[in-house]
């Protein structure tokens, strides 16, 4: 079905970047098939990466909450006990179902699927090795790659998924181990060392640079970095890792100072390696039509996903910006917008990211020491979580709220929020950063109280006056 009848746009990939600019595409009347070699739909965020993580964190809190936290609610119970199949369990389910949704959607919207490696002939054509063993030809006018990103290993460790582990080993542990080493302080890092903490392990995050995930504020970063080294998470930060061997029941890990000295050996039973990402291109046959990559391997675009190769587009974490879903789904409505001739947009300035850990951190815009390198006369409001009255009832009060506006026209340039649901939050402060909002228009925008959404507006309102509840 899918092979000789030229397609109005063929979309190589099945992840949050292709799947929506496949579901779009035919939703603007295109016809359009979108090729995916891993036989469910959805790529890494759905099969290996957002979905299971957070269906883990949130088992795994209800876990340490039932421990930690409930007693001090009047809820008690003699004991409490992890069934880790079952939270497997929960998590697979999660993602089998939400895959399975996608398949629906592109038969709702027409959308055909073709299940199989993809591989360029020319820029309009495209050679499948099926997952059931065939191959065919798929053509198209357009061609959208959005074939994601892997993996990034690291020099001599080999990643065998049981003991030294990428993060899709650590989605799916048959045991909790005792002591878990995580390399890279990066969001994916955190989250999942937070989620085996929780459940038990010793965990110790080794990290090269002297901070914890970069984009962040720094502010906000010390604060974080406290709140999970309360939780045990313990961090070696400019710490080099030299070597890690398979030991005959455990890891072991040489490690020295990023600035050289003296090495230290650091055991562990089980090793994360989540030292980042890198575009996924492999196989793909981009030397045959002669698609330009940067020197990390990204895929070259202009403003409108056009690659050097008149025909060839390409969006998500394959091109440069940054890696989340939410940002390859905006690429892959703005791409298919401007192949339909219309318009499209999407302003990387504008995409928050989330560390979803408890207490969660997001944020949107600049940072205070972007700001200040830029050299804009700004000012700062803050408000913290233990003055908000929700964060109180319910006893969850660690966090803050960190506005940041131009001085002179109170415009918001950047927010930055730590607390439970911050994830949640932030979306106000996208929307009026998205609409040029000064702090005055958070502030006087009514709240519902009890909110921890007030502690937004409070922060809003110390940054050019006085919040009331402080
Ligand atoms: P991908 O999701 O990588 O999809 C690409 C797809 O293309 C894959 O399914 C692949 O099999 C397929 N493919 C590749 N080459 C070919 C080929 N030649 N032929 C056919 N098919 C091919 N982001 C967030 O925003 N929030 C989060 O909470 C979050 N958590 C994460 C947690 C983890 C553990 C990980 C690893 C990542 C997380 N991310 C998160 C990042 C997010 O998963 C990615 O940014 C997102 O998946 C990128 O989407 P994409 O469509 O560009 O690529």
């Amino acid at each position: 079905a899918s092979g000789s009848d030229e397609n109005d746009v063929v979309v190589i990939g099945g992840g949050p970047g292709g799947y929506v600019a496949a579901i779009k595409a035919a939703q603007l009347g295109l016809k359009t098939t979108c090729i995916e070699k891993r036989g469910t739909l959805g790529g890494t965020c759905l099969n290996v990466g957002c979905i299971p993580s957070k269906a883990l964190l949130h088992s795994s809190h209800m876990f340490h909450e039932a421990q930690h936290s409930f007693a001090n609610h009047g809820v008690k119970f003699s004991s409490v006990e992890v069934d880790l199949p079952a939270m497997m369990g929960q998590k697979d389910k999660a993602v089998s179902n939400l895959t399975r949704g996608i398949e629906g959607l592109f038969k709702k919207n027409k959308v055909n699927y073709v299940k199989g490696y993809g591989k360029f002939l020319s820029p309009s054509e495209i050679s499948v090795d099926t997952v059931e063993g065939g191959n065919s030809v798929v053509k198209g006018k357009n061609i959208i790659i959005a074939t994601g990103s892997d993996v990034k290993g690291l020099p001599g460790i080999t990643i065998d998924e049981k003991k030294i582990v990428s993060s899709t080993g650590a989605l799916a542990l048959t045991e909790i181990p005792q002591r878990l080493v995580v390399i890279g302080a990066g969001y994916i890092g955190l989250e999942m060392g937070s989620v085996w903490g929780r459940l038990g392990s010793e965990v110790t995050v080794v990290e090269f640079a002297a901070d914890i995930v970069p984009t962040m504020d720094g502010e906000v970063r010390k604060q974080f970095q406290r709140a999970l080294e309360k939780q045990k998470m313990k961090f070696m930060l400019n710490t080099k890792v030299v070597s890690v061997d398979a030991t005959g029941d455990g890891v072991k890990l040489t490690l020295e100072p990023s600035a050289g000295g003296d090495q230290t050996i650091l055991e562990a039973d089980v090793v994360l390696v989540s030292a980042g990402r890198v575009p996924f291109t492999s196989g793909l046959g981009l030397d045959t039509i002669g698609v330009e990559t940067d020197k990390a391997g990204r895929i070259l675009v202009n403003e409108r996903f056009a690659t050097n190769v008149p025909g060839v587009h390409a969006i998500g974490d394959v091109i440069p910006g940054p890696m989340l879903a939410h940002k390859a789904e905006e690429d892959g409505v703005a791409c298919v917008e401007f192949i339909a001739g219309k318009e499209g947009h999407v302003d990387y300035d504008m995409v928050p990211g989330v560390v979803y850990t408890h207490p969660e951190v997001a944020y949107v815009g600049k940072t205070e020491e972007q700001v200040k390198s830029l050299g804009v006369d700004y000012r700062v409001g803050k408000f913290p979580f233990l003055a908000n009255s929700r964060a109180k009832a319910i006893d969850d009060a660690e966090g803050i709220v960190k506005v940041i506006a131009e001085k002179e026209s109170d415009k918001i340039l950047g927010v930055h929020i730590m607390s439970p649901n911050a994830g949640e939050l932030i979306h106000e402060a996208v929307l009026a950063l998205q609409y040029g909002a000064s702090s005055e228009d958070i502030a006087r925008t009514c709240h519902a109280h009890p909110t921890m959404s007030e502690a937004l507006k409070e922060a809003a309102m110390a940054t050019y006056d006085k919040p009331i509840h402080m």
